[in-house]
């Protein structure tokens, strides 16, 4: 099973100690980031589970890397707890709506954000088991886990449908096959490069239907997008 990944945007270096404990003790894997720019960098790299992001930031504030994640179609789900000290409650409201899922208030105890952590985990995916994704034709039934592609069921083995997965929620986006690695199985997995083709290969014949186009772009050096508009 896959370690959540979650990102702490923080630039206090005793706030960032004491969530970072307290969240590994339970088994979250942590990257902290202690400004804006390098979080945006980093969710560019790699799609992190949820984020903790702090209200007060050196140059570009927790809010405006807030809405600027809500704005870009890739990150616009990744859940967000926001940090603010106490007496910027007047604010809270303008937090959540840009975007913030959550709020933490400082001083708050470990006890407290470790739980709010794990239930808007819990709330993000089975808000995501709700929905579901289209993309050429082909429509991913996220609830009952049912793909089919121009209204033909397709089926899928559990690799190949994390994979379409991993690629209907980022259409047209390109993928390295270290990205794909680390969003289908995980990191610390020890799983070579290639065993991506491998998989691309079996889920393009399971979506291979007479009158079809393939869906998957080839990216030369770079990697995979679900791109059907070239
Ligand atoms: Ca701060």
């Amino acid at each position: 099973m896959k370690q959540p990944l979650i990102y702490i945007v923080e630039d206090e270096p005793a706030q960032v100690a004491v969530l970072s404990y307290n969240l590994e003790k339970v088994g979250y894997q942590i990257v902290v980031a202690d400004d804006g720019e390098r979080a945006l960098q980093l969710v560019e790299e790699i799609e992190p589970d949820l984020i903790i992001l702090d209200w007060m930031l050196p140059q570009v504030s927790g809010i405006e890397i807030c809405r600027r994640l809500r704005a870009r179609p890739e990150t616009r789900r990744v859940p967000i707890i926001m940090l603010t000290a106490r007496g910027e409650e007047g604010d809270r409201v303008r937090g959540l709506e840009t975007g913030a899922d959550d709020y933490v208030v400082k001083p708050y105890s470990p006890a407290e954000m470790v739980a709010r952590v794990g239930a808007l985990l819990r709330r993000s995916r089975p808000g995501l088991a709700d929905e579901t994704l289209e993309y050429g034709g082909i429509s991913m039934d996220l609830a009952q886990r049912k793909v089919t592609r121009a209204g033909q069921p397709i089926h899928l083995g559990p690799t190949e449908y994390r994979l379409l997965l991993t690629l209907m929620e980022r259409p047209r986006r390109v993928l390295s096959r270290a990205q794909i690695l680390d969003l289908v199985w995980g990191r610390d997995v020890d799983i070579e490069d290639r065993s991506v083709d491998v998989h691309i290969r079996r889920l393009r014949k399971a979506l291979d239907l007479p009158d079809t186009l393939d869906p998957i772009r080839t990216v030369r050096g770079a990697g995979y997008a679900l791109d059907m508009e070239n």
